[in-house]
């Protein structure tokens, strides 16, 4: 069975997820957001593999999450206050958002 969020919920400024594991995630929203990985946010690879990360302008509502559900089985979808839903972010990547934030 793979890896997936038992539970989430926001606590504050952070996603707290509750894993399969036992394990527990608490991700600032503000991180989050930064590391949506949507086409507009992200970049996409060139043909050549570089990815040119685009400039995102952030406004006083982008690290507010409105809302959230999951999809598909393998990924969380965010609706953030200034009206972006275009990021899914896969478990494995949430795992590893703060997973990188321990170290
Ligand atoms: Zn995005």
């Amino acid at each position: 069975m793979t890896l997936h969020p038992l539970r989430a919920e926001v606590i504050g400024d952070e996603l707290a997820l509750v894993w399969s594991d036992g394990k527990e995630s608490y991700i600032a929203l503000e991180k989050l957001r930064r590391a949506c990985p949507c086409a507009a946010c992200g970049g996409e690879p060139d043909v050549l593999g570089h990815v040119e990360r685009p400039h995102v302008s952030y406004g006083p509502h982008s690290f507010e999450l409105r809302s959230f559900c999951f999809v598909g089985g393998y990924a969380l979808k965010p609706t953030w206050n200034d009206g972006h839903d275009t990021g899914l972010y896969t478990f494995r990547q949430l795992r590893a958002l703060n997973e990188n934030a321990a170290t």
